[in-house]
């Protein structure tokens, strides 16, 4: 799967915790595995060492529709969004905060 958006091609949507993101500047394919393959442990590791990951969590249940985001699968998010009882709002138009 290709992502061709970005926040930082939207700069008007860019949040100001992603300066601290642990995963600025990484590579993406760590957080966006291909459909069937797991997630790379190292972007777990990332995630969890992460100094923002309650804002990437929050962001990334109202916008992140695919990969390993705030410390979540895509699978997980979903869950914790039926919980938390939020929409996911205009998936598929981010690929998420690691794409600095
Ligand atoms: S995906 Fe989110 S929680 Fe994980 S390292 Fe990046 S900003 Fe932090």
């Amino acid at each position: 799967m290709t992502y061709q958006y970005s926040l930082s091609a939207r700069p008007e949507s860019r949040e100001s915790w992603l300066d601290d993101a642990a995963c600025r500047g990484m590579d993406i394919k760590l957080f966006f595995p291909d459909e069937g393959e797991d997630v790379d442990p190292q972007a777990k590791a990332v995630c969890e060492k992460c100094p923002v990951i309650e804002d990437c969590l929050r962001w990334a249940l109202k916008h992140e529709a695919y990969g390993y985001q705030g410390g979540m699968s895509a699978y997980q998010r979903g869950r914790e969004r039926a919980k938390r009882r939020i929409a996911l709002f205009s998936p598929n138009m981010y690929i998420g905060p690691i794409m600095r």
